[in-house]
């Protein structure tokens, strides 16, 4: 037995004493059973979005909604919308549900409860249908969602704030249903004060713990969540104050609302034809269902509901370009002496840099961008081979072409930039001794740079020319010559 569970052990044993006397909850094993088996069914093929399977299987979660007795959310479940895939516009549908609060004031305040309803679809291989079933990913959720509404609709009165029960569609091609809901306000988002997105529970039992990342973007939410944790024997683990981004959380976080993201993890078969309904943990799925719905009516009634200062501060500068950045860069590219007398034809050869850079955000779409790089340069003079170790630092006016609200989910740029270089040799290799910078070669380089450099989040790379103005060689009868090097850069922020 390892030390991990050896500890986990000791922790279920003390909590199932606890357990008995206090949960309030109890969800439905087989209503969990029931839904995952009619949404992962074969007949389901995946719920690609926007496929009449996916329309079936909205169907199956309204109906489920209506027989619960929950409203429809603005007199109605559906709630459509179109986005992009890649280059084709296409559509999806979110369900939304509401279950008012009893609070006369509370009750225009919200939690959402989520978890998305598509999946994958199905792949054709020699014409037969091999449908990824998406049981954990994410039917599981979606059967925990139904069951946690059907819970909170019998806690009579005990709901303070309203709950707004969601099924988010195109998850998987980009949480674009969950992104709609945000950035269009289809829900009252300034008042939604917490909110949690319920993707793959099928697996307590192997996981032997349920993840919930972002548990402290609420202030003091790991102990409040530890401490119910506790009545339902179940062991939390990946806490902490980072809004999940690969599931529903993502948007709601980067808006400063509180986002917890409740999980059994990847080790069901993910996002693979065998992700079946028959591999789950229902009994699992049952205590994280009862253990969410006594944490959405605890939190219900909670005062005040407070999103921790760093999750604030972020949705403060949400959309805004980063004013200062810097990180690591490398370049890699060839180096040529433009003979402009004629009478020397150079070759390419190796030039490459390695060192810091920082970017300055100048004003909206301009940046200062510089970097201090060790620099190795090589060329075919008419002397003969000539290798110099160097300090080369650029500075480049950049210009943007993606608009700074477009940028805004992660910081996207494509730079177009120009400005100048400036190279100092402090020494190198030339007809085997070091180059004499006193009167054969020139101590220093400037010249003009420009070219275009792509960040996407934490990488830029891009491509870089140097056009040198400075003679490479000091003597006067050298004859006219100025190095011009081709870079492709590679960059890593900080
Ligand atoms: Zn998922």
């Amino acid at each position: 037995m390892t030390k991990m569970t050896r500890k986990s052990t000791l922790l279920i044993l003390l909590m199932l004493i606890f357990k008995l006397a206090d949960a309030q909850f109890t969800a439905s094993a087989d209503n969990l059973q029931k839904h995952v088996f009619a949404l992962a069914a074969d007949s389901m093929k995946g719920r690609g979005v926007n496929s009449p399977e996916s329309f079936k299987a909205a169907d199956y979660i309204i109906k489920q909604f209506e027989s619960i007795g929950i409203k429809p959310y603005n007199g109605k479940f559906s709630h459509p919308f179109s986005f992009k895939a890649g280059v084709i516009r296409t559509y999806g549908n979110n369900i939304i549900g509401l279950i008012e609060g009893t609070d006369s004031i509370l009750k225009n305040e919200y939690l959402v409860i989520g978890a998305h309803y598509d999946h994958v679809g199905f792949d054709v291989e020699d014409s037969t249908e091999i449908v990824f079933n998406g049981a954990d990913d994410n039917a599981s959720g979606v059967a925990g969602l139904i069951e946690t509404a059907r819970l909170l609709t019998t806690t009579k009165g005990k709901l303070k704030r309203s709950v707004l029960i969601i099924a988010f569609d195109a998850e998987e091609t980009g949480l674009n249903g969950s992104s709609y809901i945000v950035n269009q306000k289809v829900i009252p988002v300034d008042n939604v004060k917490a909110m949690w997105s319920l993707d793959m529970i099928g697996m307590l039992k192997d996981n032997q713990a349920l993840e919930l990342k972002g548990s402290a973007t609420m202030l003091d939410g790991n102990s409040f969540f530890e401490k119910i944790a506790l009545k339902y024997g179940i062991v939390l683990k990946e806490l902490g104050s980072t809004v999940e981004n690969r599931t529903d959380t993502y948007p709601f976080g980067e808006l400063g609302i509180p986002a917890f993201a409740p999980t059994t993890g990847t080790i069901s078969p993910y996002h693979k034809p065998e992700d079946d309904a028959d591999l789950l943990d229902y009994d699992g799925m049952a205590t994280i269902t009862s253990f969410l719905t006594e944490c959405a009516v605890e939190l219900s009634g909670q005062p005040e509901i407070i999103a921790v200062p760093a999750l604030a501060r972020k949705a403060e500068n949400f959309g805004k370009p980063q004013v200062f950045s810097c990180g690591l860069r490398l370049g890699i590219g060839s180096n040529i002496q433009n003979y402009q007398d004629d009478f020397f034809q150079s070759k390419k050869q190796f030039s490459g840099h390695l060192g810091v850079y920082a970017l300055l955000h100048l004003a909206s779409r301009f940046y200062l961008q510089t970097s201090v790089s060790a620099e190795y340069l090589t060329a075919k003079t008419a002397g003969g081979n000539l290798r110099l170790y160097s300090i080369y630092t650029p500075l480049h006016l950049n210009f943007d072409l993606i608009s700074p609200a477009k940028a805004a989910f992660g910081q996207h740029h494509i730079f177009l930039f120009a400005g100048g270089y400036h190279t100092y040799h402090f020494s190198g290799r030339y007809q085997g001794k070091e180059p004499n910078f006193t009167n054969q070669f020139e101590e220093k380089d400037y010249g003009v740079s420009y070219g275009i450099l792509f960040q996407v989040r934490k990488v830029q790379f891009g491509f870089t020319a140097n056009r040198g103005l400075a003679n490479v060689f000091s003597q006067k009868d050298a004859g006219d010559v100025k190095n011009i090097s081709s870079i492709f850069t590679l960059g890593y922020r900080f």
